[in-house]
């Protein structure tokens, strides 16, 4: 069962946030994105000779089999010396397993796919909202963590001028979202990715339900 909707960002809009990053390691999800033909072992190869063609250094790439669980970690494990290497990571499954990644390496993540919409997962345990299925990601300029559903105000831009000594204003027991991308950021030495401007989503006009269609022929 796909429970992630995906369809890749067009190449320019990668290389635009790689920007002056050479090194990269190509991650592909063997499970969603496998299934929508976005990011299963074919894609990850047609995107390391685009990465190849447009003058980029690819240390590596794998397919872990279910990006969005915890045993990612263990799965990342098998690379880390060619990712330690790398100066960011190419990550072709959707943006819940965007966060995974980012959440055990400090690398900086770059999705090359957008994710339109989750499916439901129906089964006992508490589910916690990761990935609003915005369908414009933005976890390459946030350090992987999403403001969208992180953020109180679900702001793009931040932080607001709420915030005090790392704590939300709007619930002064949590973090504030923004003050973690800031850090994540520093520690990353990309501090200059806060100045970047995202325009205001307008979720008014979005049509729902969502749909996509899969081209399953390919040339
Ligand atoms: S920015 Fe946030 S809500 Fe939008 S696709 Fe990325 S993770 Fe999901
Ligand atoms: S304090 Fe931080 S998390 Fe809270 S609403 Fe403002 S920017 Fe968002």
């Amino acid at each position: 069962m796909i429970r992630s909707i995906t369809k890749q960002k067009p190449l320019d809009e990668v290389l635009k946030s790689l920007g002056e990053m050479e090194r990269v390691f190509i991650i592909g999800c063997g499970t969603c994105t496998t299934m929508a033909h976005t990011g299963g072992q074919a894609e990850v190869l047609a995107m390391q000779q685009k990465l190849v063609e447009s003058r980029k250094v690819v240390t590596g790439f794998m397919v872990i089999p279910v990006a969005c669980d915890n045993l990612t970690e263990e799965a990342l494990q098998q690379n880390l010396p060619a990712m330690s290497e790398s100066q960011a990571l190419v990550i072709m499954s959707c943006a819940f397993g965007v966060q995974t990644v980012s959440r055990f390496l400090e690398i900086p993540v770059i999705p090359a796919l957008d994710t339109l919409f989750i499916g439901k997962e129906m089964g006992p345990g508490l589910f916690q909202e990761v990935c609003l299925q915005c369908g414009e990601c933005i976890l390459g300029e946030t350090g992987g963590i999403c403001p969208v559903t992180s953020c109180h105000k679900g702001l793009v831009n931040g932080p607001c001028g709420g915030t005090q000594e790392g704590k939300c204003e709007v619930d002064r027991n949590k973090d504030c979202a923004w003050t973690l991308i800031y850090e994540r950021l520093q520690k990353q030495g990309r501090l200059a990715a806060m100045r970047k401007f995202h325009p205001a989503k307008n979720y008014q006009v979005e049509p729902k339900p969502g749909k996509t269609i899969f081209e399953l022929e390919r040339s």
